[in-house]
């Protein structure tokens, strides 16, 4: 399956919410292909879809069921549930299906589109592992390793530092880094940032106080040098 990420595919048996769901994601520049029942869905999978919107009862199966079958297929495109069952076991169980978010009707469409866009923006996740001159960081373990010891990071240091690798060489401006990293449910400060990344300097660079890997770009932000 190809994937572009600008392109949403709606599994909605309700045709209103469908409709709006649509309208939603157009206003926001993203195509939205509609499908009113899991047949439908399968059909419009082959078209280069970059985001599943996957309500969870429908008239001939299950959104749970079809994502689980996706994912055994080897199909990576994030999804996000939208159910009017709001009780933890289905709520795992669509995490346990490899969903990536789960919003629970009824619900506010700003807030959907907020999730809908943070997802898009994060892209694919591809990059497990990194490797650097005298370091190694594993972003699926949190880790770092120099020689032989093992350094912990948090998640948001591991996500942080992924961030700039994926970009290396480049200046990223701190509210990016805030917005694509922390994401749209927090709302730390750029502060926040720079106390990170002094974190991650401390655990990362051989002198913290003259950094080779994590550098300042002043009036700009950071930028990740290999
Ligand atoms: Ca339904």
């Amino acid at each position: 399956m190809s994937t572009n990420v600008h392109t949403v595919l709606v599994l909605e048996d309700e045709a209103d919410l469908r409709f709006l769901l649509a309208q939603n994601l157009k206003q926001q520049g993203y195509r939205a292909l509609e499908a009113g029942s899991v047949a439908e869905a399968r059909a419009a999978l082959g078209d280069g879809v970059g985001l599943l919107l996957f309500d969870v009862m429908l008239p001939d199966g299950d959104g749970f069921e079809l994502l689980r079958e996706l994912r055994a297929q080897g199909c990576l495109t994030p999804a996000v549930f939208l159910t009017a069952k709001s009780d933890e076991p289905d709520r795992l169980l669509g995490f346990a299906v490899g969903g990536d978010d789960y919003v629970t009707k009824p619900f506010s469409m700003a807030e959907l589109m907020a999730r809908v866009g943070a997802i898009l923006r994060r892209g694919p996740l591809v990059q497990e592992t990194y490797r650097g001159k005298g370091f190694r960081v594993d972003f699926t373990r949190y880790t770092l390793h120099k020689g032989d010891q093992e350094v912990a990071l948090t998640y948001l240091e591991s996500e942080l530092l992924r961030y700039l690798v994926e970009r290396a060489g480049q200046a990223v401006d701190r509210l990016e880094l805030l917005n694509q990293v922390w994401g749209y449910d927090r709302y730390p400060t750029t502060r926040t940032v720079d106390t990170h990344v002094l974190n991650l300097r401390r655990k990362l660079e051989p002198d913290p106080k003259h950094p080779t890997h994590l550098l300042t770009v002043h009036g700009v932000g950071y930028k990740f040098v290999e």
